[in-house]
């Protein structure tokens, strides 16, 4: 299996221009300097496997203490990339909701005209927070479903009420569907050893992190990670675009997302990438790297090894999380194919992620599983930035300079200075993204 990883053909050819000298500036002085050796002498593109695993135990060898000037530097670097105009992405297809007659006309086609992608709007919500979700989907149908009429999957853990399910038959454009989680799915599973979880919850508690002791908040976490796309209304869809209560949408974007994803073959794409709060996955990459090593042949060699373990910016973070950077993509908005779960390298890691009862034990979030699924079993160029869709959950935002979005001028804009630190965008950008990617809007 290892011999298979080495065949295939790969890595470092991408290495964008931009991003290594970036990097040099960085990572000259010895932060980093080890990886990124290791990474850069391999131009031809053979990394072997053990290359790849070097890689990923980077971060579990090698701390820094960070600065704030390197926070402040990510954050230069991520405003001159948000400076730049943009408008649509620059691909060869982009699908509208329009035709054009023998002589020219243009004609907007209906609801029942439309062809759609095998998709569905997806969120889970509790009837409390009606108002909320009211908020968002107006903006999803203003800024664009309006266009395309995509269905709605309504999930929740309890039955919806009547006026909830009212309330948005009237917002939404599309078809609704409400699907509620089987208690067997939703509820903590059986393997959980209740000493040990208690005795990590405690943990968590004492170190002040949010949300420890809500048990409600981990079922939500494990779902979100491994289990939605296999419940029974959502075996018929493909793609899913995750949306959340008291989210805002910020552009108006004309043509068709989910087309967008499956005609240019993508899988998953993002708009905001953060550290997370290392002791919430303290074992999730020990776990996953023990996965790896006996499973090698999951490992796409284009995979974003060193966003997953980048120890720059919060070394701290790197430690604690035992070789993880925490960078993730932040999945309260996301767009993405739900085969890649339901393959074959996503399904068992995941039972290994369940057997490792991390998600009681500690709080393993869906933003953080996902993102080291995606980001070590598919190709990173399958991995897109909406730099066109501005967004914004709080306390975090993305805002493009662009005419279609309100309030360009404060495009650049990402949160409150005390939490830049959490922005790993820069990241993504400087190690992942390819000189051509940079320029596709
Ligand atoms: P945060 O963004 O991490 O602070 O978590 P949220 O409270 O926003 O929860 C994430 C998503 O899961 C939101 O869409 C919530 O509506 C949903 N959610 C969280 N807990 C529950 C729950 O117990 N039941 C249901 N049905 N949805 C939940
Ligand atoms: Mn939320």
């Amino acid at each position: 299996t290892v011999n298979r990883v080495n065949k295939l053909n790969r890595y470092s050819s991408s290495v964008n221009k931009y991003g290594l000298q970036f990097n040099e500036k960085l990572m000259g002085t010895g932060k980093g300097a080890q990886q990124e050796q290791l990474v850069d002498a391999n131009h031809d593109g053979k990394l072997t496997f053990d290359e790849i695993v070097q890689v990923l135990e980077f971060g579990q060898s090698k701390y820094n203490s960070s600065s704030e000037d390197i926070v402040e530097e990510n954050m230069d670097f991520y405003r001159e990339v948000y400076s730049k105009k943009v408008t649509e992405p620059k691909f060869a297809k982009l699908t509208y909701n329009v035709v054009y007659d023998e002589t020219g006309l243009k004609r907007v086609l209906t609801k029942d005209e439309y062809p759609r992608a095998n998709a569905t709007m997806l969120t889970l919500v509790r009837n409390k927070e009606l108002k909320a979700i009211v908020h968002t989907i107006r903006q999803i149908e203003n800024t664009w479903n309006h266009n395309f009429h995509y269905p709605y999957t309504f999930i929740g853990d309890e039955e919806f009420t009547q006026e909830f399910k009212d309330t948005v038959r009237r917002h939404c454009s599309g078809e609704v569907y409400f699907e509620i989680i089987p208690p067997e799915i939703w509820n903590k599973p059986a393997n959980i050893d209740p000493e040990k979880e208690r005795a990590g919850i405690q943990k968590l508690i004492e170190n002040g992190v949010q949300y420890a002791d809500m048990e409600s908040y981990h079922n939500m976490c494990r779902f979100n990670s491994g289990w939605f796309y296999r419940l029974e209304g959502l075996k018929k869809f493909k793609w899913y675009w995750r949306f959340e209560p008291n989210t805002d949408y910020y552009c108006s974007i004309d043509y068709d997302i989910f087309k967008f994803m499956e005609d240019n073959d993508k899988t998953y794409g993002f708009t905001i990438s953060l550290y997370d709060d290392p002791l919430t996955v303290e074992t999730l990459w020990p776990v996953t790297l023990d996965f790896v090593k006996k499973n090698p042949q999951y490992v796409h060699p284009n995979g974003a090894f060193r966003w997953l373990t980048d120890s720059v910016q919060n070394p701290e973070y790197t430690k604690l999380a035992n070789g993880y950077s925490t960078c993730h993509f932040w999945s309260n908005f996301e767009i993405a194919n739900m085969d890649f779960y339901r393959g074959e390298a996503y399904s068992k890691w995941f039972d290994a992620l369940e057997a490792a009862g991390g998600f009681y034990y500690e709080r393993w979030g869906d933003a953080p599983v996902h993102s080291v699924g995606v980001a070590l079993f598919e190709d990173k160029s399958k991995i897109h930035w909406f730099r066109d869709i501005g967004y914004h959950h709080s306390p975090y935002k993305s805002i493009p300079n662009s005419d279609k979005c309100t309030a360009p001028e404060d495009s650049g804009y990402f949160a409150p200075e005390d939490v830049h630190r959490q922005n790993c965008l820069p990241n993504w950008i400087k190690y992942e993204m390819t000189h051509k990617e940079l320029q596709q809007y």
